[in-house]
């Protein structure tokens, strides 16, 4: 299988330091409000990869944390007059629900930096040991860029490069740096923020020596893959490297899997300039699996725009599958017959030429493009070829190849979803009031229970019942 390392910057043979087990890390959100689909971009994307790993055998130890301290966590805390971690549980909470929307299997580990605090203090003790690391007459730790002269063999980024890039930010409150180009380790507590106690000041860690330690912790000291969004190469997975490699001594990390960014209108989405979409705002329009085949109706490295003519046809080509589903699993209740007819066994050869170029497609550095069309093809054979004369053991094998291609390795879910429509809920509310008008209480919490049951909360406002879904 070929992947595409950052590092390198070329396709590589994927060779896992274990045979057949796969330690991989994806750097996670940070939680102060409900994720945008720019940041679920990284989530089904190597959701995907795994689920193709996991396909072809491999047992994947997949951790991906949330980072839940950061000056903008602070920040909502503090408009809201809430502590941090009210915020930050809120929205991990939220996060875990959109990802089970969206089928995105839950990693091995989800860690939190704040539950991490302790091997954050020992792995920056460490880099102050090895001479990595130093601590300004504040109390802020930096890392040393120029104890490191790999610094910078990621992003490919020189030292004059770099230095000339820092200069011109003027950064208040980082005096202390010998060098423009270092990073914090650990700042000083300010009024009103989370800290906790180390040998060096009471603070807080920096962003970056959350991944270093949580990837050590949960997956060792070297590790197979490490990805993210490709805005994560500098400065975050550079220090990432620097960090590690400088408390173990040993490499960090032996791919690097970057994906590109989900653009609205050509511009990259993100929350700081307000052109973005949660992945609520695109699930309450539209069935998640429809942003799944949406998303992976790219290779990830290939930038990719958001648009509403796009989720339609992804809408579409959804709606296809779940015809064909519908089919099949219809045919297969009356079918009979264990073995395939002459006819079928030559269908069946044309399914597994496209089974081939599915795992082609997913070895080809993870071309979840061209594996969707793959499964399309077997969609319109699945749909030619399939009668009420067609044998159970036919119907049965599209059918289980499928579910094993969609369901398993792209995670859209073939099943079609049985949600009451708003208009049945509408009806039962409409019976509740009439119910309740009449005095049968009894009746009106029998519909509420009913109600609850179907995943709807009932609110009773003036202007009347309101309702959402759970
Ligand atoms: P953040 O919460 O900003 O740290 O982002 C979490 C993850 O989402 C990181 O891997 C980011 O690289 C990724 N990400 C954020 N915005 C986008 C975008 N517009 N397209 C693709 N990935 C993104
Ligand atoms: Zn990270």
């Amino acid at each position: 299988m070929k992947i595409f390392d950052t590092m390198k910057r070329q396709k590589v043979e994927l060779e896992t330091i274990e045979p057949g087990k796969v330690r991989m890390y994806v750097c996670g959100p940070t939680v102060y409000n409900l994720i945008h689909i720019g940041n679920a971009r990284p989530m089904i994307v190597f959701d995907t990869f795994r689920r193709y790993l996991e396909y072809k055998g491999y047992d994947v130890n997949y951790v991906s944390n949330f980072t839940d301290v950061d000056d903008k966590i602070i920040k909502a805390a503090n408009e809201e007059g809430v502590p941090s971690e009210v915020i930050s549980e809120r929205y991990i909470k939220e996060c875990k629900k959109d990802m089970e929307d969206m089928n995105i299997k839950p990693a091995t580990v989800h860690p939190q930096a704040t539950k991490e605090i302790d091997g954050m203090i020992a792995m920056i003790g460490k880099l102050i040991e090895n001479g990595h690391a130093y601590v300004a007459e504040d109390g802020t730790v930096y890392f040393s860029v120029d104890s490191d002269p790999d610094y910078g063999k990621l992003s490919h980024k020189n030292m004059d490069e770099l230095q000339s890039g820092f200069r011109e930010i003027k950064v208040t409150g980082e005096e202390g740096k010998k060098n423009p180009a270092d990073f914090v380790l650990w700042k000083p507590k300010k009024e009103g923020e989370p800290y906790w106690d180390s040998p060096w000041c009471k603070g807080r860690p920096g962003w970056h020596i959350e991944c270093s330690v949580m990837s050590s912790k949960y997956l060792g000291e070297t590790i197979d893959i490490h990805a993210g969004g490709e805005d994560l190469i500098f400065p975050h997975h550079e220090n990432e490297i620097a960090q590690s490699e400088g408390a173990s001594g040993k490499p960090f990390c032996n791919y690097w899997m970057h994906n590109a960014f989900l653009n609205i209108n050509g511009k990259k989405m993100s929350k700081s300039e307000g052109n973005f979409f949660t992945v609520r705002d695109i699930t309450s329009q539209f069935d998640p699996m429809v942003l799944r085949l949406f998303m992976l109706s790219a290779q990830y490295r290939t930038p990719l725009n958001f648009s509403r003519e796009l989720m339609e046809q992804a809408k579409n080509a959804y709606e296809r599958i779940l015809n064909c589903t519908d089919k099949l699993s219809e045919l297969k209740a009356k079918a009979t017959g264990d073995s395939l007819t002459a006819c079928e066994e030559e269908n069946k050869k044309q399914v597994e030429a496209f089974i081939k170029s599915f795992e082609e497609a997913m070895e080809d550095d993870c071309n979840t493009a061209n594996a969707s069309t793959a499964v399309f093809e077997i969609v319109r054979i699945a749909n030619a070829t399939t009668d009420e004369n067609s044998s159970k053991a036919y119907v049965s094998y599209l059918e289980d190849t499928i579910k094993k291609l969609c369901d398993g390795v792209l995670g859209v879910r073939t099943e079609r979803k049985k949600e009451a429509l708003d208009a049945d809920i509408e009806a039962l509310i409409a019976e509740r009031q009439a119910a309740r008008k009449a005095r049968d209480f009894a009746k009106a919490d029998e519909i509420r229970d009913k109600l609850t049951a179907m995943g709807i909360i009932l609110e009773d406002t003036r202007e009347g019942v309101k309702w959402k879904r759970a």
